[in-house]
């Protein structure tokens, strides 16, 4: 679907054998008991996918958009909450890739392509909740650079990763805009991670809220100059990270087609001697769900040629592509609780652990609600904010 070369086509086979070894195994336990798919991440590392965009110069695969989202759509159709975590990742890792103000920049990257360092994003503030773009922190300038308070409400492996990629105002700042971007390290002085994450779905993410305290940022930690951190928000990190989770949810929408297709095919009515697949209504369900995950599938494609080659409408294509995304994983989840009735409802199909993850990504800021706003604001000329 997503058009890749030979190279990337063996990049794709080893982390086929990747998921089916290592991460999908993992996946019911995550799910039930709530933890970090530890051994999941550590396999990805493993095999060298924590560095799949960076460049080869710091042991990178210097992979693009569609072969990130083609990974990502693999590893969620086994275990999304371990795809979130890693969307979230590589993400940050843009981030860090065009910095052109932190210090440690490039060993950052070279850990990252070693499978040491695991990032990720820590913007959603208590007080601007799921209004991503406008935190309510701010920098105080201080004889070591400087320091901030915060309450992050949700940082996806809050407990687990090496750095979190966060937001600020810049000191002084006239308007939540003005904001800056920098690298927070979990084991620093001032930070508490908060604990036990239990949500209804991707149970599995450790997204706790995380307070830092009057804890230090040094110049060398500023991913982006003062005030100049909207720019990375919406053109490097909004884009990578709205491919990342529209093809995860797009992982979850095939994941249950198979299912359901495979219910449908296997189980029947004794007394009449029919499958559920002979029931008109079932077929009909499932064929909406296919056309739904298709279209998803299809647009997601193009965005990520146009991000490969960018023109004007490249944003416009990025935002649709994650409300596509989001809002089919919801739909066509609840139409395989409906289509597969109580077999889905019970946990032995996986259904219902698939309708539970997709609720996440409608609630991830940018919301739908954002989404939708945004686009019409693109369409009739307004600016986003
Ligand atoms: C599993 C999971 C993992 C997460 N991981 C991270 C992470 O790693 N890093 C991170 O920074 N954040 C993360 N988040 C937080 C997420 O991005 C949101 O910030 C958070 O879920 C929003 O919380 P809220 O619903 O309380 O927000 P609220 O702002 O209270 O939203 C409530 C409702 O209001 C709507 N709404 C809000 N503003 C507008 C508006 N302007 N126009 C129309 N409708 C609006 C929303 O769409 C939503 O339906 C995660 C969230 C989840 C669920």
């Amino acid at each position: 679907m997503y058009t890749v070369n030979s190279d990337q086509m063996e990049i794709l086979k080893k982390l086929t054998q990747v998921v089916q070894k290592s991460i999908a195994p993992h996946a019911i336990e995550t799910d039930t008991n709530g933890t970090f798919p530890k051994a999941s991440i550590q396999a990805l590392a493993d095999a060298g996918y924590f560095g799949l965009t960076l460049p080869k110069d710091v042991g990178g695969m210097a992979q693009p958009p569609r072969v990130f989202v083609a990974v990502v759509e693999e590893i969620a159709q086994a275990c999304a909450s371990t795809a979130m975590i890693y969307v979230m990742h590589i993400t940050a890792t843009q981030g860090i890739l065009k910095s052109v103000t932190l210090g440690e920049r490039e060993s950052l990257m070279r850990d990252i392509a070693a499978g040491k360092h695991l990032t990720t994003l820590a913007f959603s503030e208590r007080g601007s909740r799921s209004q991503f773009w406008a935190p309510v922190s701010q920098l105080t300038a201080n004889d070591d650079g400087f320091t901030t308070d915060a309450i992050k409400s949700w940082i996806t492996s809050a407990s687990h990763a090496s750095s979190y990629l966060s937001s600020v105002q810049k000191p002084g700042a006239e308007s939540p805009m003005e904001v800056t971007l920098y690298i927070a390290r979990p084991e620093a002085k001032g930070v508490e991670i908060g604990q036990g994450f239990n949500g209804l779905g991707l149970r599995g993410n450790d997204s706790l809220p995380v307070t830092f305290n009057e804890m230090t940022v040094f110049e060398s930690d500023l991913l982006t100059k003062q005030g100049e951190g909207a720019s990375m928000m919406l053109e490097v990190l909004l884009p990578w990270f709205s491919i990342g989770t529209a093809a995860m949810a797009n992982g979850l929408c095939r994941a249950a087609v198979r299912t359901t297709a495979g219910h449908l095919s296997s189980t029947g009515f004794e007394h009449t001697r029919s499958q559920l697949r002979d029931l008109s209504n079932l077929r009909s369900r499932l064929a909406e769900m296919s056309v739904r995950t298709e279209q998803s599938r299809a647009l997601l494609a193009h965005t990520v040629a146009e991000m490969e080659n960018p023109t004007e409408l490249t944003p416009l294509y990025v935002l649709q592509s994650r409300l596509a995304g989001i809002e089919a994983a919801v739909d066509v989840t609840d139409l395989a609780m409906k289509a597969c009735g109580g077999a889905a409802f019970s946990k032995h199909l996986n259904i219902e652990r698939l309708f539970r993850d997709a609720r996440a990504g409608w609630v991830m800021a940018p919301t739908a609600d954002h989404l939708r706003e945004f686009v019409g604001r693109a369409l009739t000329g307004l600016p986003l904010f």
